[in-house]
């Protein structure tokens, strides 16, 4: 088989999707323009600054940019939030108190955050748990959308939040559209007075022209070496949402009473401004290679989801391979196709609170980031591989090349 010219045929049958993509940047990077050129973004807008940080211009603008991106009151964008869950644990332990009561409306919320809300690990860590709140959780239907009327059985006084993951995670399920979870809040909000809605925004961002607070939700959270930092922000995690909200998760993030006034960064702040600006175009570069990834897969007779061509609310292609070898060759290549670490062969491990051995690969620049080209993949039946990301379609394309390279 001529390997590239069967990936010019399968991005032949993706045209249309591609430019439907493109659309979507577009329509995404006009919003981000918009509010950058709204607060006259300049260069002293990217200077560091020490000590405590008060007034910080650079940490202030960037916040209500995000604000404004997001549609959302107000934000919290901080290089010292250390990962996407420590952004989504700020919120559930700024917001929840004793003698509430959460849900997670889309059945077990992602691997980290079962630790946070106290349904996996030892008692005494000061889970949400240990600190008195009670978990309900409502599993998602067979077709894998919202089991809506299963959420509001689950409602009473007691239900402060819902949280609602909207990114497949690591599991064989579509990503919560847009528009699900515009009626899940509509849902969520008719039934309670008090209940609020949260949606772990993780791999979700820019794939859409709305972002979940544009549809109802109350807060958001999500991780800068994700979508939303393009690529370049070094780390960091953000929260949006209504004001109310985000300065109740601000005296968590410092502490009551000072809120979101400190917190100084002593590097550049550009590259958090510029990976935004960045963002919808790494989004949609990410987007083309997990499409062209599903059609070169699907027409070799392999299971993928989501499939070419469908709506997609996240970034992540999951391929089903033949066998342990097969996933464990593709997981090598896309290491081997990356820009840095491409020498290292990944090998199957023992990771701390995972069932299975699992095999990642993460040639990135920067540690860790899934917007980069990455893979990961527990070893077990049926052999998954979780593939995401690509700053360039042209190095997304090569990496799948190598790969069919090395299966044929
Ligand atoms: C990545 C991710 C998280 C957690 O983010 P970390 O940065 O790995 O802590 C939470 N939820 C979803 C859906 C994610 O994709």
């Amino acid at each position: 088989m001529n390997i590239s010219a069967f990936l010019n045929e399968c991005e032949n049958d993706l045209r249309e999707t591609f430019s439907k993509l493109e659309a979507v940047e577009r329509f995404n990077t006009r919003k981000i323009l918009k509010a950058f050129q709204e607060k006259g973004v300049s260069y002293r807008h990217f200077t560091p600054t020490t000590g405590y940080g008060y007034d910080d211009i650079a940490r202030d603008t960037l916040e209500t940019i995000y604000a404004r991106v997001m549609n959302a009151e107000s934000a919290i964008v901080r290089p010292h939030i250390a990962s996407g869950t420590h952004a989504l644990a700020t919120c559930l332990f700024g917001i929840l108190r004793p003698g509430d009561a959460m849900i997670c409306a889309a059945g077990a919320p992602y691997d980290t955050m079962r630790q946070v809300i106290g349904i996996e690990g030892k008692a005494g860590t000061g889970s949400l748990k240990d600190l008195g709140v009670e978990y309900r959780q409502a599993e998602l239907k067979a077709d894998g959308s919202i089991d809506i009327p299963a959420v509001l059985a689950l409602i009473d006084k007691k239900v402060r939040l819902v949280l609602l993951q909207r990114s497949r995670g690591y599991e064989w399920r579509k990503a919560i559209s847009i528009d699900e979870i515009e009626r899940l809040c509509k849902a969520v909000h008719a039934a309670s007075d008090r209940a609020i809605v949260m949606v772990d925004n993780c791999y979700g961002e820019f794939t859409r022209e709305n972002e979940p607070t544009s549809v109802g939700a109350d807060v958001i959270a999500g991780s800068l070496i994700k979508n939303p930092g393009g690529g370049l922000a070094p780390t960091g995690g953000y929260i949006a949402g209504g004001k109310e909200m985000v300065e109740l998760v601000s005296y968590r993030l410092t502490c009551p009473g000072i809120g979101s006034e400190v917190g100084s960064y002593a590097a550049d702040y550009r590259p958090f401004y510029q990976g935004l600006f960045m963002a919808p175009h790494a989004v949609c570069q990410a987007l083309k290679t997990a499409n062209l990834a599903a059609r070169a897969f699907e027409k070799l007779g392999m299971e993928v989801s989501p499939k070419p061509g469908e709506e997609r609310d996240d970034i992540i292609q999951a391929i089903r391979f033949a066998s342990e070898r097969d996933l464990t060759d593709f997981v090598r290549q896309i290491q081997m196709a990356s820009p840095v670490d491409s020498y290292a062969v990944p090998e199957a491990w023992d990771m701390p609170g995972y069932e299975d051995r699992v095999i990642m690969a993460a040639g990135t620049f920067v540690a860790g980031a899934s917007i980069e080209l990455s893979c990961d993949a527990p070893i077990r039946e049926p052999y998954t591989a979780y593939m995401q990301g690509a700053l360039t379609y042209e190095h997304g394309r090569y990496a799948i090349e190598r790969a069919l390279e090395a299966l044929a």
